[in-house]
């Protein structure tokens, strides 16, 4: 059977919701397939339950792309303002956590429940389950096959993510289409994870699981001053996570353990002041005792603090405010937030999401090159990005 749609968005995720609900609005008839049962469950465990649904400081410098300026216009089509009214006018109830990342007061599936009340509301066809086993276009007429059935469609929008979290229905999907239409994919990588080291360091990270602290941590010229975790797989944390989308493998991070402090000229000070003080109960006083003690095993300094030539006390500096490490790779798609890379931007209408190469085919969301910071800057390109392919498709 052959089934006729306006639209057909594929990936009822964040970005496929809210560009079915904007499409649906405009009269369009649409259809939003997905293969998984659960509907918008990555909304449903984000933000560990509450969803940091967007950022009030959203803006064109938080997000990564190899266009970094082909976010604007959709980020100003539909701005954190108009989602926070969206949520305003279903009365959820949200707060600022921290750094302007807003998030529900009671449940990611308040954000969920919302999104499906607007497509009923917008009299879009929600099928779940479905494996759609092919893809493609006759004549002016975008198709999917599901089973038997062949859907076509004047618009088609691609929706379906990333790769990250594969348990809860990521899939090659979108790159797949992409590729079909012969356009450009820029390399896929895991982003915003936890990152993994070599023996060395994975001993200390270990010996130090579960400790978190403030640090900064850059890559070239990008830094985060964010917390910072040890764990048994190795760092992680906000600052680790948001450096994860920068960082190439085979080079370093460096990490400042100790922000706010100068070590080396505070431990000149100590040795003036103290000069019987242990070594590591002065570096106790400013860092944590396990730290403390693990950096100075590392640096074999014992002691005290006057018997210790400031080279050494240099060194000793060097290792907590200039931390120099080499990670060998990441927790990959099973832990990462999100995926770096996707779909060139080079081959997307900014204005509109649409493919230049062909008229009907959208992209939209994370399978898109562009990928946000930490703190609500990625549903809000969902949002945004979505909100724009529903105008026009
Ligand atoms: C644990 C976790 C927590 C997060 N927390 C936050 C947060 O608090 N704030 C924030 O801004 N971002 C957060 N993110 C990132 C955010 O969830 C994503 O960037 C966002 O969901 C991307 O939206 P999307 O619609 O492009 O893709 P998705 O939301 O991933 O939706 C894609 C949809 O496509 C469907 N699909 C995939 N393949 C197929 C196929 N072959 N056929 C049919 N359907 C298919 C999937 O089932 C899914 O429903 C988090 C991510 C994770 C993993």
């Amino acid at each position: 059977m052959t089934i006729k749609y306006d639209v057909i968005i594929v990936g009822a995720g964040a970005a496929g919701l809210m560009s079915a609900i904007e499409a649906g609005k405009r009269g369009r008839k649409v259809l939003l397939a997905d293969h998984s049962l659960k509907i918008g469950e990555k909304i449903r465990i984000s933000g560990g339950g509450r969803c940091n649904f967007t950022n009030i400081n959203t803006h064109s410098s938080k997000f990564i792309s190899k266009n970094p300026k082909f976010v604007i216009s959709a980020l100003s089509q539909y701005t954190q303002n108009d989602f926070i009214s969206l949520i305003k006018k279903h009365n959820i109830k949200f707060h600022e956590k921290k750094l302007g990342q807003l998030f529900c007061d009671e449940s990611a599936q308040q954000i969920v429940d919302m999104l499906l009340l607007e497509c009923q509301m917008s009299n879009v066809t929600l099928i779940k389950e479905v494996i759609i086993t092919d893809t493609g276009k006759v004549d002016d007429q975008y198709f999917i096959t599901i089973g038997n059935d062949k859907y076509t469609c004047d618009s088609l929008i691609v929706a379906t993510g990333g790769l990250s979290v594969p348990k809860i229905g990521a899939s090659e999907f979108g790159y797949d289409v992409a590729k079909k239409f012969n356009l450009n994919i820029i390399e896929t990588l895991p982003a915003l994870v936890p990152l993994t080291f070599s023996e060395k360091i994975l001993a200390i990270c270990k010996e130090l699981s579960g400790l978190s602290l403030e640090a900064v941590v850059f890559f070239n010229k990008t830094f985060f001053q964010e917390g910072m975790l040890f764990t048994h797989r190795g760092l992680s944390g906000p600052s680790i996570l948001q450096i994860s989308s920068y960082w190439q493998l085979g080079d370093a991070i460096k990490i400042n353990l100790s922000p706010k402090l100068d070590i080396f000229k505070f431990l000149k000070n100590e040795k003036k002041l103290h000069p019987k003080h242990a070594i590591s109960n002065v570096l106790s006083e400013i860092l944590p005792k396990r730290l403390a003690f693990i950096i100075c095993n590392e640096n074999k300094v014992n002691g005290n603090i006057s018997e210790l030539p400031n080279k050494l006390l240099n060194q000793l500096s060097d290792s907590i405010n200039n931390w120099v490490i080499y990670p060998i790779g990441s927790e990959g798609y099973r832990t990462a937030e999100v995926t770096r890379g996707g779909v060139d931007t080079n081959e997307l209408s900014s204005k509109t999401m649409m493919s230049k190469k062909n008229p009907g085919l959208f992209f939209i969301g994370e399978v898109v090159d562009v990928t946000g910071h930490l703190g609500g800057y990625n549903f809000q390109w969902a949002w945004s990005s979505g909100f724009v392919a529903g105008q026009y498709a």
